[in-house]
């Protein structure tokens, strides 16, 4: 079974920074969203540094949940030796959150808290762990995921590309089903709307760049206060490799 994607992206500065520092990839069969940070231009830097390095090292891969992994390395090794070299880059990095669509269905790999989400039968599921200080407090019990999206420390990453020589990467497959919805987003959008607002919108069932300019819309209109950015992604079988009814393939 091969399957495709309807893919459907948009970006933002928000309402409130001077730059955008999010980056994103929509290259079938891969799709990238990265959240930079760190001073002058070093978030734009490594946003963009980490999903280059990432789309060029796969390119020669191309094998599934462990390849995703392997050139998410490559991406934090390519970022963290860039701020070696360049002082005025130095504390720089980036977060990414990559899918990677095959015959076996999506390869999900991700460091730091931009998400992957899965809107199923009309309801949405979070695919990925954060990893911020105040996600670990909510799965600790301290503090509630209503609590976390105002708290204080929000921002604050546990894990990052670029910052140490090596990273542990989250990777994962999930298996697919005919009219899927993916969404990959950085925490503009999460620290900012509900996963309730965010469905409703996955719900309603425009197409995926219509939606993905809602998402982005949604942000704004409650305050835009960092970049968001959002791939949606409408998977579908492909029609020429689908297997009807039991005949031939
Ligand atoms: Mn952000």
């Amino acid at each position: 079974m091969t399957w495709r994607a309807e893919a459907g992206a948009a970006t933002h500065v928000g309402m409130v920074r001077d730059g955008n520092e999010d980056a994103m990839l929509v290259e079938a069969p891969l799709y990238v969203v990265a959240d930079g940070m760190g001073g002058h231009q070093g978030g734009e830097v490594a946003s963009a540094l980490a999903i280059r390095t990432l789309a060029a090292t796969l390119r020669t891969r191309r094998s599934g949940a462990s390849g995703l992994i392997a050139s998410i390395e490559e991406a934090n090794a390519a970022v963290y030796e860039r701020q070696q070299l360049d002082r005025a880059l130095a504390g720089m990095g980036t977060t990414i959150t990559a899918a990677f669509l095959d015959d076996d269905g999506l390869h999900l790999g991700q460091v730091g808290d931009s998400r992957a989400y899965l809107l199923r039968g009309g309801a949405l599921r979070q695919l990925t762990d954060d990893h911020s200080l105040v996600s670990e407090m909510v799965r600790s019990g301290e503090i509630t995921a209503e609590q976390a999206r105002t708290h204080p420390q929000r921002s604050m990453l546990t894990r990052a590309l670029g910052i140490d020589k090596s990273v542990r990467v989250d990777a994962f497959d999930v298996e697919l089903e005919d009219g899927d919805r993916v969404l990959l987003c950085s925490d503009g959008m999460t620290a900012i709307a509900s996963d309730d607002e965010i469905a409703d919108l996955l719900r309603a069932g425009d197409d995926p760049t219509t939606t993905a300019e809602e998402l982005v819309a949604l942000a704004n209109r409650v305050g835009g206060p960092d970049n968001t950015t959002v791939v949606v992604l409408d998977i579908s079988e492909d029609p020429t490799t689908a297997t009807a009814g039991g005949g031939s393939s």
